[in-house]
């Protein structure tokens, strides 16, 4: 099936085509630098930027595929979870095209969609597959043995999530935001082993799959703040190295051990987290010695954007789902289960 998929969650404006699981076009529009002096991401100013980016990264991704709209059999859009108001845009938009072209809607789910999305780099996703979905909001572990109806939850994090932690300590050592790519860089430089920082959640009593990195950064926070006292000069390339091995050691630990514990032999790593580049080495490292063969998309899709919107939309088509109906509202808080709203689903929780 060919499908335009329509990402308007946070503060990029994704607008991707796929036919099947074939990517043809990935056009992303961001007001990320819009929100740098603030410090994190504004919701307002997202809301308008995507209004003012719809419509012409609409035309750049048809563009791009070189397919003409009349063609597409059903436009997807991420109906949650996320800022409310940004995804109101893309949700009226989304209504606007399926109307006005007579297709089908699919409001989907976002966090599905940054799993989904590997089908257009690795195919279809093995069934079951474990999901380490890490990103801005979210931290989980998740069971998926369909991805448009069937997710579990293991376990998330009862705190921060993952790329949350990323940019609060990338916020600490004055980095800038979003924190998790610059940390990445720094963190080449330095010494993962120089600060012994904590691993949360890590002990025999601990919930298994459940992650905590609160403690993480206060620790992390303390250590920059004791330095910063005794006059001495911060090693951020040290304190970056020695912080994201902390994450990624947990995350890495736990998603192999759900893995062993399910019997599942596929582990997908998906979410803006999962671009990071250490992330990446550790998880292929630990998934060779255990036997598990390792999923990551290219970071370019592993961080939000449309093309992981239509690849979930396309495999709504392909196994007939229920379309949304075209008073599908957004729903900020969708839990991670509901992979998709069918027309009769009650989006009252
Ligand atoms: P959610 O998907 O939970 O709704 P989101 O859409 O805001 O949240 P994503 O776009 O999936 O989040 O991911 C953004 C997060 O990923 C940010 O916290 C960012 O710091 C982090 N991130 C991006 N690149 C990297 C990297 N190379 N290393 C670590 N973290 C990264
Ligand atoms: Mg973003
Ligand atoms: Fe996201």
């Amino acid at each position: 099936p060919l499908v335009l998929g329509i990402e308007t969650s946070c503060d990029e404006t994704g607008v991707g085509i796929v036919r099947g699981t074939t990517l043809l076009a990935d056009a992303v529009a961001s007001s990320v630098e819009e929100h740098g002096r603030y410090g994190g991401v504004v919701p307002e100013i997202a809301s308008r930027a995507h209004l003012e980016a719809m419509v012409p990264t609409v035309q750049r991704a048809l563009d791009q595929a070189g397919v003409k709209a009349s063609d597409l059999d059903g436009i997807a859009v991420t109906a949650g979870p996320g800022l409310a108001g940004a995804l109101l845009v893309g949700v009226s938009a989304a209504k606007a095209y399926a109307y006005a072209l007579g297709k089908p809607l699919y409001g989907v789910n976002h966090l599905a969609s940054h799993i989904c999305v590997d089908q257009l780099e690795h195919g279809r996703l093995p069934e079951p597959t474990m999901a380490l979905l890490v990103s801005g909001g979210h931290s989980s572990l998740l069971l998926t043995e369909d991805i448009t109806s069937s997710v579990r939850s293991l376990g998330a994090t009862i705190d921060d999530a993952a790329g949350e932690a990323f940019d609060k300590v990338a916020r600490l050592l004055n980095l800038g935001f979003p924190g998790g790519p610059v940390i990445d860089r720094y963190a080449r430089e330095g010494d993962p082993k120089a600060i012994a920082f904590p691993r949360g959640l890590s002990g025999a009593k601990d919930p298994a799959y459940d992650f905590s990195f609160s403690g993480l950064k206060t620790a992390v926070s303390r250590w920059v703040e004791a330095k910063r006292r005794a006059g001495e000069e911060v090693p951020v390339r040290d304190v970056s190295a020695s912080f994201q091995e902390a994450v990624v050691d947990v995350l890495t630990r736990k998603a192999i051990r759900a893995c062993k514990d399910e019997g599942v032999d596929h582990l997908m790593i998906g979410g803006g987290v999962a671009a990071n580049s250490r992330l990446r080495a550790l998880a292929q490292e630990r998934c060779d010695r255990a036997g598990v063969t390792l999923r990551v998309p290219r970071p370019k899709l592993c961080t939000d954007n449309g093309a992981m919107v239509a690849a979930l939309g396309s495999e709504m088509v392909r196994r007939d789902r229920a379309p949304s109906a075209f008073d599908l509202s957004a729903d900020s808080s969708l839990p991670v289960t509901d992979t998709h709203v069918p027309a009769d689903h009650d989006q009252l929780h």
